[in-house]
């Protein structure tokens, strides 16, 4: 294993009067624990990206990413464990002359070389220009997000630590490019069903990503599962007030950090998918907790 990490994460029950009403049951799986610099999903679909990489020599990872994105961080902390030089091709020109937000700064300090283009540049870029065009021939280019075949298979591990599953569970996860629910959904054993919440507007085009990671990583089609699009909260990025409200008090009720962009949305859609009856009586929830609230990341990059 390239990056050492704490596996299995732990699996926690969570005992709320919302969900016993509903007859749900919520246990969570603390991805957030996995590592202190990369982070939940993002480890588990990079390792096998940097196993790839080590086997075929590669000297740099290539990737793509916002001002704020998690993925950036995660690829500059693991490029720097191995000794791989990293490069990180950001959206937005103008950020180039900007003070340095927290996130792109620690993905600086660990060594990524950043690039700032405009929005134009970054689509064609990201979506295969760059790899294309023969300039990044000595590096391992990862998609936005990190979501390729191999991500997936790293992600399709997951269901194997969660014990038994059967009719009556439900693993649930946020959905940003799909790698993370393609992959749990490929590793469910027949029986068992999967829900994503996307957390921006994607009917539809989600739900194509994922089948299409399904093609490259397994060759096939998988079904028991499906996307749920009522919390994606207005689009990437945005947190309702009613959004912020939740998660403090979840954070509060249960002492456990509510990742804003991702994991609250996911989290608030259990609860309101149970309280309104739209979870079968006896369904028992499995949440994966795919990443840390951004308070607890600038920490962990203060430490390292
Ligand atoms: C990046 C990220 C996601 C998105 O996962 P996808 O595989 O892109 O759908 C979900 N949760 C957290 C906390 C993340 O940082």
């Amino acid at each position: 294993m390239p990056l050492p990490a704490d596996l299995p994460t732990p699996l926690t029950a969570v005992a709320d009067p919302v969900l016993a009403r509903a007859g749900v049951e919520l246990r969570l799986k603390r991805d957030d624990l996995l590592h202190p610099t990369v982070p939940g999903n993002k480890w588990r679909k990079l390792t096998p990206n940097l196993d790839r990489a080590l086997a075929e020599g590669r000297t740099r990872l290539v990737t793509f990413g916002g001002a704020y994105s998690t993925h950036l961080r995660a690829t500059a902390a693991a490029a720097r464990a191995l000794g791989l030089a990293s490069v990180g091709v950001v959206r937005g020109e103008e950020l180039a002359a900007a003070p340095r937000n927290w996130s792109l700064a620690a993905a600086e300090a660990d060594g990524m070389e950043l690039e700032f283009v405009s929005r134009a540049a970054y689509r064609a870029l990201a979506t295969g220009g760059g790899a294309a065009s023969g300039r990044w021939a000595d590096a391992l280019v990862l998609p936005e997000g990190g979501s390729n075949a191999l991500a997936v298979h790293g992600t399709a591990a997951l269901p194997a630590e969660l014990g038994d599953l059967g009719p009556r569970d439900l693993v649930c996860c946020p959905v940003g490019t799909g790698g993370t629910l393609a992959g749990i959904a490929a590793g469910l054993p027949s029986g068992a069903r999967a829900l994503g919440v996307a957390v921006l507007r994607g009917e539809g085009y989600l739900e194509a990503a994922v089948e299409e990671l399904h093609r490259a990583a397994h060759g096939r089609a998988f079904d028991g599962w499906r996307i749920h699009h009522g919390h994606h909260g207005g689009g990437y990025g945005r947190v309702p007030a009613a959004l912020e409200a939740f998660a403090a008090d979840f954070e509060q009720r249960h002492g456990i950090g509510v990742e804003r962009r991702y994991v609250a949305k996911a989290l608030q859609a259990v609860y309101d998918l149970a309280a309104a009856g739209a979870l079968v009586s006896g369904t028992r929830v499995t949440l994966v907790v795919t990443g840390v609230p951004d308070e607890a990341a600038a920490a962990a990059v203060s430490r390292s």
